[in-house]
């Protein structure tokens, strides 16, 4: 049985004003909703930014608003992390059985309301309906995961050198967490941090992306049904101005002892160089320029699959879609030839609440702008458009599916990351040539590896200086692998055995003199 706490809500939170929505997209968005909020999440109560401040959540496939959320600043945040840390005093001396417990009832609960939950995150992130569902349910993993992972923290006994002393670790909840998610993934990056967080008896202060708060106050709704107590999960709503200085007082704050983020490399450099000075700990998910290698061995088809899978996912805003391709000449015209067949065949663009919809909008139209700019620079610079190519006619956030050969390593879509719905195809010779330009640039979250010769699976996967590798394999996300980057994709990992927990909890030697 899930317990139901919270009381009852009231209609204006959920009745959606038919003023906020065209005619054409009503079957979408007017809806009742129960999970949708229209205030931030502090402890424990649905709270107004203290200025009065709000801003508006808008669908990106039609620009229609879709909610409206609390605008805060630094005074609301420094209020947020005043109640996390007051509640971190007594939640630290919660069991990991109770804490479990919880957990386990919110995993349910979101599971439970998976239709809404993913309702949300299409409207407010634009991804195909199918794919939020995929979301929620990779989100939820986490908290049934660290539900489990904190029944098994455990210190240690050392045998001792000294006769006369006995010693031990002991491992304690590291204390105030900030945190701060994108859009991209508006539901699981939180879920995979702030659960962590959680579990090992720590208390959050979490801001969101400015584009996708929604996701994040219907699962602050469902923690509060589950039991979590007030103050433990603490959510800061804002817009784009004010996330920087929400950022510096989460970073500068002494009552916050981390600092977890999810986002691109240029942020994740500020917040470090932001927590030096009160020596945070810092989990950092940054940003990625994954390659895809098909050695001529590969199994074309695979490969081809794959790069469907891992390319077009949220219209190819993911830290871990291929960003460079890189096809060995013996395979390179067939393996173009098909992807161009298979985009032109399985893409179909649209509005993702539509079924049979696989690529939605991009987040907004400076994406867009960003993305278009890349593919013209390539095209200068000699690339071949097999498909796509330009803007979509559906509307500014929408781009065609694209597909580049001829591609450099001087060219945008080669050196940044595209994120956008955009494969660009480049030419290499041997084995050693490929690992030097996968490895060519300060990205190492993800790689992929396509080939059937297993020696040169091994020898590939153990040369790329990337912190996940996925042989013969585009889709490799889920709690119980460590997800996390080398180089400038950040610091520590999020899930997988111990990995994910650890990160939120400190390490205390104790030594015990005897008689
Ligand atoms: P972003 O610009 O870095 O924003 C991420 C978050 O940081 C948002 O909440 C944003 O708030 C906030 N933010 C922006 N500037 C800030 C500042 N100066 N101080 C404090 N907070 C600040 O990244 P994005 O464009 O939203 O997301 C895409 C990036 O995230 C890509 O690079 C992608 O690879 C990376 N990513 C990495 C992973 C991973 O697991 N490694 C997962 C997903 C995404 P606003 O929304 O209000 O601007």
């Amino acid at each position: 049985m899930i317990p139901k706490a919270g009381g009852l809500w009231k209609a204006s939170h959920f009745i959606w004003k038919t003023t906020f929505i065209r005619p054409q997209f009503q079957p979408y968005v007017r809806m009742s909703s129960s999970l949708i909020r229209d205030k931030a999440y502090i402890n424990g109560q649905w709270t107004s930014a203290k200025s009065g401040a709000t801003y508006n959540v808008t669908n990106p496939a039609t620009g229609e608003v879709v909610g409206t959320v609390p605008d805060m600043d630094v005074r609301d945040t420094v209020a947020a992390i005043e109640t996390a840390y007051k509640r971190f005093q007594t939640f630290k001396k919660t069991t990991a059985k109770e804490r479990s417990e919880k957990l386990k009832v919110a995993y349910r609960l979101i599971l439970g309301n998976i239709d809404e939950l993913a309702r949300i995150l299409t409207l407010e992130n634009g991804k195909p309906l199918a794919e939020s569902k995929g979301e929620i349910m990779y989100g939820a993993s986490f908290c049934e995961w660290f539900a489990e992972e904190c029944r098994r923290v455990q210190g240690t006994i050392v045998p001792s050198p000294f006769p006369t002393k006995k010693i031990f670790t002991l491992k304690q909840p590291i204390g105030v967490c900030g945190m701060i998610t994108p859009w991209n993934f508006p539901n699981a990056m939180i879920t995979r941090k702030a659960c962590a967080a959680i579990a090992a008896g720590c208390t959050v202060v979490l801001k969101p992306a400015e584009d996708t708060p929604l996701s994040a106050l219907a699962l602050c709704e469902l923690f509060d049904r589950a039991g979590i107590p007030a103050g433990v999960m603490n959510v800061v709503t804002c817009n784009r101005g004010n996330a920087p200085a929400i950022g510096k007082v989460l970073c500068e704050s002494p009552l916050v002892s981390h600092i977890s983020f999810t986002g691109s490399s240029a942020v994740g450099k500020i917040l470090l160089r932001q927590s030096a000075e009160t020596v945070k700990k810092c989990s950092m998910e940054l940003g990625g320029n994954a390659p895809f290698i098909v050695f001529d061995s590969a199994d074309i088809e695979v490969a081809v699959r794959s790069a469907m899978a891992c390319k077009f996912r949220c219209a190819g805003q993911t830290c871990v879609c291929a960003n460079r391709f890189l096809v060995q000449e013996g395979i390179h015209d067939k393996f173009v030839e098909k992807l161009t067949a298979s985009i032109k065949q399985d893409v179909k663009i649209g509005n993702g609440m539509e079924s049979g919809v696989t690529q939605g909008p991009l987040i907004n139209k400076r994406a867009v702008d960003k993305v278009d700019s890349f593919v013209e620079d390539a095209r200068k610079q000699g690339a071949n458009v097999h498909v796509g190519g330009q803007r979509s006619s559906l509307g500014d956030t929408f781009y065609e599916p694209t597909l580049l050969s001829g591609v450099t390593s001087d060219m945008l879509v080669s050196k940044e990351e595209i994120f956008g719905p955009v494969v660009g195809i480049a030419k290499f010779k041997t084995e050693e040539e490929a690992i030097i330009l996968a490895n060519g640039t300060s990205a190492g979250l993800a790689g992929y590896v396509f080939t059937s010769d297993a020696s040169q699976q091994w020898r590939v996967a153990e040369a790329l200086e990337y912190g996940i590798v996925g042989l013969n394999e585009g889709l490799f996300s889920c709690c119980e692998g460590t997800f996390g980057g080398f180089k400038e994709s950040g610091l520590g990992r999020e899930g997988g055995i111990g990995y994910g927990i650890e990160e939120y909890i400190e390490v205390k030697y104790l030594c015990m003199g005897m008689k």
